[in-house]
């Protein structure tokens, strides 16, 4: 008998009831967090420096843990999904599906964003404050020193410093290896699938507490934004929410529909608690243990699940393709400066890119929009402009960002799926 029937019959033979704050679900209890969070937050608008030296605390103990478990979850986890697969070209034909879903639907977010942007005039009624911007934008590597960076040149550094796309590469080596080796390397294979078990455990010990780290980390975010800050830039947050808002309501629910053939429904409601979580949090790569399990609990095999989505939380940013190009028209619009069409090309081409290169943490998608900005000779201080609402921006950026991951590798595993029922009845 596997062990998931025998614990599902043991539960069902315990009659015992379940205390009141179990019978509630995570999605539920990470809702009830955030609006907690945005009540004390309003609260406590007049003295903000108690929400940060208090409640915000909270919220980073809990980002700490999950950011502590999340290199050996993902080292673990990839390896033991290689393994899995038997096949270094079936690794290859996942990782190009992923690759192209994820550039297409970030090509179409980023021109989402430009025609929002354009249609709802985003920038027409912002008047330029009088004193004088300044930002100073930190230098973009070229295209050919991110390629190069993609490969570690050493073992532990990549995995102190959480760089995921090397941590990545490094797991993807040690599981072609261990195929490679064969028999001889199976006490490395089982010691690996064991320790995949035992991150995927800690996860979940570490989930069941997320909506404390919600509610730390939503309070002090509306206890400092307060009316001053976010009124003049109020159409700006508008634009960007509302093209946000409509890319997941069409791309991501015609691809679980179409791509993935499932409930779009069941999508949305088996991801909400990672929405909850990463717009608080506003990060990708702080959302993935939570994304990987809810993810799997929608269905998707563990083999994708870890190799997709922690690609996706490096790579993958739909929304801050969004962010970057809604910013970049505003920001022209401000200054007078009139974009032609091969301008706003450029704009998608370089966002894509400049999206991919962003990293799954609060606040970078921001200075990767200088990259966007100097692309195209618009003035890279208008970023002084936006500054201010960033993490309003970052949260729903992030939602979609980790929405979009899910979303591809619902794809992915549906259509491996078909693939391997199609062998089978040949
Ligand atoms: N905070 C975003 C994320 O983690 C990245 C960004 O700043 O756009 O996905």
């Amino acid at each position: 008998m596997s062990e998931e029937i025998k614990a599902s019959e043991e539960q069902a033979l315990d009659q015992t009831p379940k205390p009141w704050y179990k019978r509630l679900s995570l999605t539920t209890w990470i809702f009830i967090a955030l609006v907690l969070g945005v009540i004390a937050g309003l609260a406590l608008q007049g003295t903000p420096e108690i929400a940060d030296t208090y409640i915000k605390p909270l919220g980073t103990i809990f980002l700490n843990l999950i950011k502590m478990i999340v290199v050996p979850l993902v080292i673990f986890s990839i390896i033991a999904g290689v393994i899995s697969l038997e096949d270094v070209k079936k690794v290859g034909t996942i990782g190009g599906k992923t690759i192209a879903f994820y550039l297409v639907t970030t090509a179409f977010a980023v021109t989402l964003g430009i025609v929002f942007a354009n249609v709802m005039n985003v920038g027409a009624d912002y008047v330029l404050p009088a004193e004088e911007l300044s930002y100073e934008a930190a230098a973009a590597p070229s295209f050919i020193d991110t390629i190069v960076n993609i490969f570690p040149s050493n073992f532990v550094q990549p995995m102190a410093s959480a760089t995921m796309l090397q941590v990545i590469v490094i797991a993807l080596f040690f599981g072609f290896g261990i195929i490679g080796v064969g028999k001889k390397a199976k006490p490395v294979a089982d010691f690996v699938n064991s320790m995949s078990d035992v991150c995927i455990k800690i996860m979940h010990y570490i989930i069941a507490i997320a909506p404390f780290c919600v509610f730390g980390l939503i309070t002090p975010v509306v206890a400092n934004n307060g009316p001053d800050v976010l009124l003049p830039l109020l159409w700006l947050i508008v634009v960007a929410y509302l093209a946000m808002i409509v890319h997941m309501a069409l791309v991501y629910s015609g691809l679980i529909k179409l791509v993935a053939k499932k409930s779009v429904l069941g999508f949305f409601k088996s991801i909400a608690p990672v929405m909850g979580f990463s717009y608080a949090s506003a990060s990708s790569v702080g959302t993935l243990p939570l994304n990987m399990s809810c993810t799997e609990k929608n269905g998707v095999s563990r083999e994708v699940t870890s190799f997709v989505l922690p690609l996706g939380a490096t790579i993958n940013m739909d929304g801050t393709a969004i962010y970057q190009g809604v910013c970049a028209i505003f920001i022209a619009q401000v200054f007078g400066i009139d974009l032609t069409i091969g301008q706003q090309i450029t704009i998608v081409l370089t966002a894509v890119l400049a999206s991919i290169g962003t990293a799954g943490v609060p606040g970078s998608g921001m200075i990767m929009l200088a990259m966007v900005l100097q692309s195209v000779g618009l003035p890279v201080e208008g970023i002084a402009l936006v500054a201010g609402v960033d993490r309003i921006l970052d949260m729903m950026r992030t939602v979609v960002n980790v929405t979009g991951d899910s979303c591809v590798a619902n794809c992915v595993d549906a259509a491996e799926k078909r693939k391997a029922a199609k062998k089978v009845a040949a």
